[in-house]
């Protein structure tokens, strides 16, 4: 087995003096080195038994726990770790690779920084490519998000864990939703670019529009595409992000992502999954999620300083978990039902998909007919899938061979609609819990109504 005699040598010299930690912990080390962490894992125990607080020790057992697999181990450990004092650095640099591993990207940027910036020795390009960590630390800005800088502190002239874009696309790069585009226009575009007409009229400029619906109809597209109707930045920033990775530090990141909006106008703030801070309120878990709340809801009533310029849009599956203070006037005080796309908003969008690719004479209207409930993330996923296969056929013959109808018709027979399964649970809502009738478009759209 690797590393027999080495490891043969270590366990005969340990079993004269059985109580020698250093070289029971030198043992295991060298086991895990051999990726034997199983038995790494009992002689860090056994060492453990003798020395209890040993940070290295400890470590060393969460990282015997991660080579097996054990990640949830691991992280008990690790965690612990990073609060006590003296914490190893490569603890930290555990923690990273433990967070990747649990998708937490962001988060998993913050602590490899955190362990390079204690101990160099601990840099790992490989590891730092995976997190987009470049060695001028130029790649804070990856994919188009922008990474959250260490400890909190970054320079607060940019929001960290959200996008910042100005989006290229604008209404016309969305099908259908013709009469959301107009709401969108008279409540926050107009409004911006004709103040004096709307002050003349004593229409107060402010508050945020709220969309919810079934998943992929379009909230988030739309969101980006009213930024780029105005030629305003966009920064999307997913309430999930803020609750879990700015804890401690969420009110004043909170605050900053609203100045920075302030400072750059016009500016599109969008945030998604906005239930979630909502029901965090509901919940009173925590004190310190009550405080976030009641801080984002300050922010949109623009307390200290004026959000005009600032449009505020945010979007959620489950309208029914928001906290009804943020329906107040003045905040998200216009809540528009996102609905899958109709026929023809169906049809828009596979024509809107298919721009650029080699398409022959395509009959829209006879593949929207057969797409009842799709999305338009599932229109777009007919598109994609055709694609795919033209493009396997392609590679063949060398030739590119057009989309026909056909293509796509059997591509979206073979795709189910993805938005159903939304509506048996916004059904219940909306019949059993329409609070001054909150959900009579999910009504209607039903017919229930
Ligand atoms: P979720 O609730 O899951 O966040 P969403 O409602 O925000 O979903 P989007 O992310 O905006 O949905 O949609 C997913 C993708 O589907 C978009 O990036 C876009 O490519 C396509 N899409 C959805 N609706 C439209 C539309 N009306 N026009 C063009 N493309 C669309």
């Amino acid at each position: 087995m690797a590393g027999d005699d080495s490891i043969r040598g270590l366990r005969e010299a340990l079993a004269q003096t059985p109580d020698n930690v250093p070289l029971r912990k030198l043992l295991a080390e060298t086991l895990l080195g051999f990726g034997r962490a199983d038995e790494a894992e009992q002689e860090f125990r056994e060492a453990l038994s003798r020395d209890r607080n040993n940070a290295e020790l400890k470590l060393g057992l969460a990282r015997a726990f991660e080579q097996q697999g054990k990640s949830s181990h691991a992280i008990v450990i690790v965690e612990q770790l990073i609060k006590e004092r003296d914490t190893p650095a490569a603890a930290y640099l555990l923690h990273s690779r433990l967070l990747f591993q649990q998708g937490d990207i962001e988060f998993a940027v913050t602590e490899y920084r955190r362990a390079v910036s204690e101990d160099e020795s601990l840099r790992d390009p490989v590891f730092a490519a995976e997190l987009g960590v470049d060695a001028d630390e130029k790649s804070d800005v990856v994919e188009g998000k922008v990474r959250a800088a260490w400890n909190g502190e970054d320079d607060s002239s940019s929001p960290s864990l959200s996008s910042v874009e100005r989006p290229k696309i604008n209404f016309g790069s969305v099908g259908g939703m013709d009469a959301l585009k107009e709401e969108i226009r008279m409540k926050i575009i107009y409004p911006l670019q004709h103040r004096e007409m709307f002050a003349a009229y004593g229409k107060t400029i402010g508050g945020g529009i709220l969309m919810y619906g079934p998943p992929g109809c379009g909230k988030t597209h739309l969101a980006r595409a009213t930024a780029g109707e105005i030629n305003a930045e966009f920064i999307c920033i997913g309430i999930n992000d803020v609750l879990d990775m700015w804890i401690g530090n969420s009110e004043k990141k909170l605050h900053e992502l609203f100045d920075y909006a302030r400072s750059h106008q016009p500016c599109v703030l969008f945030f998604d999954e906005v239930d979630a801070l909502g029901a965090s309120r509901t919940d009173m878990k925590t004190s310190a999620s009550r405080h976030l709340v009641n801080q984002f809801l300050a922010e949109l009533d623009g307390a200290k300083s004026s959000n005009e310029g600032v449009l505020i849009l945010a979007a959620t599956n489950a309208p029914w978990h928001l906290d009804p203070a943020f329906r107040r006037p003045g905040r998200f005080d216009r809540i528009l039902f996102v609905p899958p796309p109709d026929e023809p908003a169906r049809a828009d969008i596979l024509r809107l998909h298919l721009t650029g690719k080699p398409v022959e004479t395509i009959d829209h209207g006879q593949v929207a007919r057969k797409t009842k409930d799709f999305s338009g993330a599932d229109m777009k996923a007919i598109v994609d899938q055709t694609v795919e296969a033209k493009l396997r056929e392609a590679m063949k013959t060398m030739r590119p061979i057009p989309i026909t109808t056909g293509d796509l018709v059997s591509a979206a027979a073979s795709l189910k609609p993805s938005t159903k399964e939304w509506f048996t649970s916004a059904r219940n809502y909306a019949l059993y819990s329409n609070q001054g009738g909150l959900y009579d478009d999910i009504l209607k759209y039903l017919k229930l109504k």
